[in-house]
């Protein structure tokens, strides 16, 4: 099996870069309580781990995943064929499901419904991990915070793999781009991961901040959040 998977990513590469050698690729698959794959180059070496929810996936899926993971790595485009096979099948029905077992099997709660009155945060983080991440971000508990807190708007909580949006925002008098916002700037905390002593620090590197500006209405929104 993991030898297939090595060729596959071998095919892969040879495919993204003719002309440059194979870098030596290691391939594991991870107990990530969601569906989470990443790809790291260290020392020449290629280092890829797999949620061990595709253990078993088909072939042409883990050749969509090898392609997706390999031509974010090269900053290559991104077939549309293999972004779609990949998200048809994370998506289908199965799988969620079995996401859903194995959370509730590690022993996740769900602290409060990510559904408020007015927007439905997982509807939103799926949206906008089509649209900015390639479908490729594990998706945390989503949740409103209790209080309608206007001094932090969002926060992501790594110890409980936790987005959490001030409840203010479940509104009318809200347009979505605004939660969309709240909701994308958690996320690139969530793809960029900080070194965390207290638990909130909120740390913006660069790359943080040149992904943020890929928000199409950024300054629709901070203009907005100053009125607010
Ligand atoms: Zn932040």
């Amino acid at each position: 099996m993991s030898d297939r998977i090595l060729q596959i990513f071998q095919e892969c590469c040879r495919d993204l870069r003719p002309r440059a050698p194979i870098p030596e690729i290691l391939v594991d698959f991870f107990a990530f309580a969601n569906i989470n794959n990443t790809i790291r180059l260290r020392e020449g070496k290629l280092l890829v781990r797999l949620s061990d929810l595709l253990e078993g996936a088909p072939e042409s899926v883990l050749h969509s995943i090898a392609h997706i993971l390999l031509a974010k790595m090269y900053r290559k485009p991104i077939d549309a064929g293999h972004s779609a096979r990949y998200r048809r099948y994370v998506s289908s029905h199965d799988l969620v499901r079995k996401a859903h077992l194995v959370r509730q099997m590690r022993g996740r709660k769900r602290i409060a419904s990510a559904k408020g009155t007015i927007y439905d945060l997982e509807a939103i983080f799926e949206d906008l991990n089509s649209r900015f991440f390639h479908g490729l971000l594990a998706r945390p508990q989503l949740t409103w915070s209790r209080e309608r807190a206007r001094n932090s708007l969002g926060h992501y909580d790594p110890a409980h793999n936790a987005i959490v949006v001030s409840r203010v925002f479940d509104s009318h008098r809200i347009p979505r781009f605004a939660v969309e916002y709240i909701v994308y700037h958690e996320m690139l905390h969530l793809k960029h991961p900080v070194k965390l002593r207290g638990s909130r620090r909120c740390v913006h590197s660069a790359q943080f901040q040149t992904e943020e500006r890929l928000f199409p209405q950024l300054e629709e929104v901070k203009a907005f959040l100053k009125r607010l």
